[in-house]
């Protein structure tokens, strides 16, 4: 890859077709060192759980302890293996994306089938910590995709607008339905993204500073990127923007069904 086609400046065609394959040779180029990255990226991320399994199992076999001991060893591991099964679970997600087999079970199917679902299944968890979830009427409108992914967008925003958020605030869901696409807004009152991290988000293990430090939370900086992933592949866009006085917004435009 590091091979360039020597461009010679004696006939226009060639010279042509000398740039656009050196250009194509430089997109597979970085293409393949963004998946070096992400390998690295991958690899560490399995090991810290596992290499924190395998310290608390030692210490655990080498002292003499208490049931109650035992029981937080257990918990602590347990607490490990959900956060590798949920890394697995997205990395998952991530090549199926990216497979374009996705693509194969396109059905079409209403825009209140993708959202309700994850309102129901986070509705109990909100109510937990007084966060009210709030969806406005969903317009009947159809849209063409693999349903099973687009609900998996929803989830994961709204599982972010509850970990971000703080008690006694509220998440509202506003579905806007325009010509030809519609817009989907997951509006909360948590602590927001400063500014300049807007754009990061979206990249694979990003996690701001703040929640880096809150591992209790248990987040992998794999949501947003997985979210991206889906609705790029359904021709759509998506971003994050900041409210005022606190709190996120992210919004993101799908296509609809030719056939409404
Ligand atoms: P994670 O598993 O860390 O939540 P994501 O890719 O879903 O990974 O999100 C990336 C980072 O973006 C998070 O670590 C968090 O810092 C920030 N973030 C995501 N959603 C929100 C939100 N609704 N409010 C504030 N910060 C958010």
């Amino acid at each position: 890859l590091d091979e360039r086609l020597p461009i010679r400046g004696t006939n226009d065609e060639l010279d042509q077709l000398g740039t656009t394959v050196n250009g194509f040779l430089d997109r597979i180029a970085a293409y393949l060192s963004q998946q070096r990255i992400f390998l690295a990226d991958v690899s560490h991320e399995l090991r810290s759980p596992l290499t924190a399994l395998q310290a608390t199992i030692e210490v655990s076999l080498l002292q003499e302890r208490s049931v109650q001991d035992y029981q937080n060893t257990l918990d602590q591991i347990s607490q490990e293996c959900e956060r590798l099964s949920r890394l697995v679970r997205q990395l998952l997600l991530i090549a199926e994306s990216e497979s374009g087999r996705a693509a194969v079970s396109f059905t079409k199917f209403q825009l209140a089938e993708i959202i309700l679902p994850s309102v129901e299944m986070f509705y109990g968890l909100a109510e937990s910590r007084e966060i009210q979830i709030y969806c406005e009427p969903i317009p009947t409108c159809y849209l063409l995709g693999n349903s099973n992914q687009l609900r998996q967008v929803i989830h994961n925003l709204l599982d972010n607008a509850i970990r971000y958020s703080a008690e006694k605030t509220t998440i509202s869901i506003v579905c806007t339905q325009f010509a030809n696409e519609v817009q989907i807004q997951i509006l909360d009152e948590g602590c927001g993204i400063p500014e300049h991290e807007l754009r990061n988000v979206f990249d694979r293990f990003y996690r701001l500073e703040s929640s880096r430090n809150r591992s209790a939370e248990g987040g992998t900086g794999l949501g947003l990127s997985i979210c991206k992933a889906i609705v790029l592949a359904h021709q759509g866009q998506i971003e994050a923007r900041n409210r005022l006085p606190s709190g996120t917004e992210f919004r993101f435009r799908l296509p609809l069904a030719n056939h409404t």
